[in-house]
């Protein structure tokens, strides 16, 4: 039995781990794909403390190579369940195995918002992509797209531009909600083009993505590319653990400031939580918040 599992390895929830040791708390952390989370997607992070630039893959690392330094267990499972027994949570996985815990941090964080277009889910793979850093490379010296305005979509050009003949940069609005300085940089690359009040309203290609079809302006047009990076946003992991907290319109989960939900010992951190922003920064936050309000929790 452990006193809390935290169930996501990102940022928030290797956070926690490392609060919850450090107050003497036995943790075990619960990630089904990657530890590190979200930010493993990132090339180069520029805006967590104390390091001017970092990439995504490497502060995921550090984060998982300190909660394991101070004690924390971890796992690479996929919950399927969770079953509330009052004073203490069996959490389910998909491989059998079953986990006991006093508290609960869920830390499931969010997953990429897909176009909704027809063929979507079958070209994923073969020319859709959600992961420029992950997929990059297998488009180098050929003409891709990006679609998104924030600084997922302008982190995944910048990136892009290095390796592939021609980024598209897809937005639906004129001007971007990333950061400035990163829309400068594009504007800098020849490679780059910006193709703007613009939506990709259809994919073209068999078996692989060989084009889009956009709506710019009122007027059709067909681009020619071997991928499209979709980096449209997220959207909350909550899944199995939606019953244990009261969840907005956009279904991310209600807490309140010390991070619980509405059940007695189940807390929750990092971007599946309600809040306004969502950065690294405030996902190791809430992380140390919910940590140490379970350990409060726990020692009632
Ligand atoms: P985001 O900031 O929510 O941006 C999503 C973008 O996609 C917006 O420009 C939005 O357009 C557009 N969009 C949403 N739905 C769409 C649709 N159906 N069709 C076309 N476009 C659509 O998401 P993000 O870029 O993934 O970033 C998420 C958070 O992580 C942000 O706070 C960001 O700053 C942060 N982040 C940080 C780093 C870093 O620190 N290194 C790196 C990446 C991301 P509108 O603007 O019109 O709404």
């Amino acid at each position: 039995m452990y006193d809390i599992i935290i169930v996501g390895g990102g940022p928030a929830g290797l956070t926690a781990a490392t609060y919850a040791c450090r107050a003497g708390k036995t943790a075990l952390v619960i990630e089904k794909n990657a530890f590190g989370g979200q930010i493993t997607w990132s090339p180069r992070v520029e805006n967590f403390p104390s390091y001017v630039s970092v990439s995504g893959t490497e502060l995921g690392d550090k984060l998982l190579e300190q909660a394991m330094e101070q004690g924390a267990d971890v796992e690479l499972e996929e919950v399927v369940a969770v079953r509330d027994g009052g004073e203490y949570k069996t959490v389910v996985c998909e491989s059998g195995a079953e986990f006991e815990g006093r508290a609960l941090i869920i830390a499931a964080g969010a997953r990429p918002r897909t176009l909704g277009l027809a063929r979507e889910e079958e070209l994923t793979g073969s020319g859709v992509c959600f992961c420029a850093v992950c997929d990059g490379a297998f488009y180098s010296g050929k003409p891709v797209a990006v679609n998104g305005g924030g600084n997922s979509a302008l982190q995944d050009a910048v990136l892009l531009s290095e390796k592939c003949s021609k980024v598209y940069l897809i937005h639906r609005r004129d001007s971007f909600r990333g950061e400035s300085k990163l829309v400068d940089v594009l504007k800098k690359k020849s490679n780059v083009e910006f193709v703007l009040n613009a939506s990709v309203t259809k994919l073209l290609g068999e078996d692989e993505l060989t084009g889009i079809m956009v709506e710019q302006d009122g007027r059709e047009r067909q681009i020619d590319i071997s991928g499209l990076f979709v980096a449209i946003g997220h959207r909350p992991d909550l899944g199995v653990f939606s019953e244990f907290a009261e969840l907005d319109g956009a279904g991310y989960a209600d807490s309140d400031e010390s991070c619980l939900t509405k059940t007695p010992g189940v807390f929750v951190a990092g971007d599946c939580r309600k809040k306004t922003v969502r950065q690294l920064t405030t996902a190791a936050a809430d992380g140390s918040v919910a940590a140490l309000a379970a350990c409060a929790w726990l020692d009632r």
